[in-house]
């Protein structure tokens, strides 16, 4: 068994037969995890001892896995990779965590994420950048930057994030990973921090679909803590991951995919997407493609824009830093949390904040927030009519490969509008999402993305399963480890 290429399966089967032992893998997975650290950079906080419930007998039991830092864990630093919460040891656990606890999963870390989950570069985490395992000359993508490249790197076979726009989609597809985004609701949010509350889901990274179904179908359910989630007991996400898939419809946005791009890896990117509908096509499936309003597609990133920072402005008003988190200095309360919020905050933050304020301010909110909304019900309305007729959406994950550093920039750029952006149609509805690799380009990996319908996720998981058995990037890792 090499550790790094292994899914849970296999680390299963060799955990049971006795070939290796839960404290080895978590031995192993530490000692990868501090080797990573000098180039690649993914780790907030990586763990010393080996712990594991008792008596717990799951599938993840003794698997090792990491966390993004934004989800709470008792007794173990929490910083979000921000530095107003640098010193943040939060008192109780996300119930996504809790619930691994219970598997008996054995955390190995917790990784760096763009400042609050803003941001889409894995550049602007308060211990520095997190760098690319296929070409560390590279982003690997945000904002779960450090998540998805300890899986990329094989450090951990799996890893939970979250995705408010794009943030696992998008960097599983830099990584040639998968990343999985459920239903807003199948995974509860308690414990996470939250950036914009009604795009906001928990997801995990892992190198196989059925790795996803695995881990997501142990941490589902209903959560009296978090009001979203609903009762999933009747969804089994493993049972049919291998039926037949004869006739499934599913479609593509022409006026996504068919806009004529001027540079050379967007256009590899498009050749490769219809040569993956082509394949995908002689194993069953049908592909058409379907229209969409321009003008409303172009209102996404917009449209996101507005809510996520108004949200993000409401949600974070609690980082003062007078109950928790780094005190500031100054007389009254106002002067200690103006100098926490001045200090605490990098620009990009400040940038978002000051926007959702002028967006939730009383004379803008119609024009800048209610038409936010707007738009968005309009689209998912449309989307939500498209389902009905196909079985989910297939577009490319971006428009390039993973931008070098000097190229990661987080400002609006009109060149990959379409392409880039239309991931977060998926968290305007709340539709379930993954990420698949299909594909390298210059060395880096590229991804193809599939959204169903709403509460879809067991076909969604089958469709992707079938998908990446035509396709020969499953369970690929990029990078060298020294150990
Ligand atoms: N890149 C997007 C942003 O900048 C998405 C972030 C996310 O999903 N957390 O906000």
């Amino acid at each position: 068994m090499e550790y790094r290429k292994s899914g849970i399966q296999e680390l299963r089967k060799a955990l049971d037969e006795g070939k290796v032992t839960s404290e080895e893998l978590f031995e192993t997975a530490k000692k990868l995890a501090k080797a990573s650290q000098e180039v690649y950079n993914p780790f907030v906080t990586i763990l010393e001892k080996f712990k594991q419930k008792r008596k717990a007998e799951s599938i993840l039991t003794g698997i090792p896995y990491a966390l993004k830092d934004n989800l709470s864990t008792s007794n173990i630093l929490t910083t979000a990779s921000s530095n107003i919460l640098k010193n943040y040891i939060p008192v109780y656990d996300a119930t996504v965590y809790k619930k691994l606890k219970e598997s008996g999963a054995v955390l190995v870390g917790k990784t760096v994420l763009d400042e609050l989950a803003m941001g889409g570069t894995g550049t602007t985490g308060n211990t520095g950048i997190v760098r690319n395992p296929w070409d560390p000359q590279r982003e690997i993508g945000g904002s779960s930057a450090g998540s998805a490249c300890a899986v990329a790197l094989g450090i951990v076979p799996f890893s939970l994030a979250s995705d408010t726009g794009d943030s696992i989609r998008k960097p599983a597809a830099f990584g040639g990973i998968v990343g999985y985004k459920p239903t807003y609701g199948l995974l509860s949010r308690y414990g996470l921090f939250a950036f914009a509350s009604s795009l906001d889901h928990v997801g995990c990274f892992t190198r196989s679909v059925e790795d996803a179904a695995i881990v997501t179908n142990l941490i589902k359910g209903k959560d009296p803590h978090d009001m979203t989630t609903f009762n999933s007991e009747k969804m089994d996400l493993i049972s049919h991951l291998k039926e037949d898939i004869q006739g499934r419809k599913l479609f593509y946005i022409k006026e996504i995919v068919e806009e004529e791009y001027e540079d050379e890896t967007s256009k590899a990117i498009l050749e490769n997407f219809f040569e993956t509908i082509e394949i995908i096509k002689k194993a069953g499936f049908i592909v058409e493609g379907v229209s969409i309003d321009k003008y409303l597609l172009e209102a996404i990133y917009p449209t996101y824009m507005a809510i996520s920072c108004a949200e993000a402005t409401s949600n974070n008003a609690n980082l003062t830093g007078i109950q928790f988190g780094v005190r500031g200095e100054g007389k009254t309360v106002d002067e200690i949390m103006f100098s926490a919020r001045t200090k605490g905050f990098s620009e990009l933050i400040k940038r978002r904040f000051v926007l959702g304020s002028y967006i939730l301010q009383k004379e803008n909110q119609e024009k800048l927030y209610l038409n936010a909304c707007r738009i968005r019900r309009l689209l998912v309305e449309r989307l939500t009519e498209l389902f009905q007729k196909y079985d989910g959406l297939l577009l490319p994950c971006s428009g390039g490969i993973a931008p070098t550093f000097d190229e990661a920039t987080d400002q609006l750029s009109d060149r990959y509008l379409l392409l880039e952006n239309h991931m977060a149609l998926g968290n305007f509805g709340g539709f379930p999402s993954i990420t698949l690799p299909c594909g390298l380009i210059k060395g880096c990996p590229i991804g193809i993305n599939l959204t169903s319908a709403v509460k879809a996720d067991e076909l969604l998981l089958n469709m992707a399963y079938k998908i990446e058995e035509q396709l020969p990037y499953k369970g690929q890792i990029g990078g060298d480890l020294d150990v």
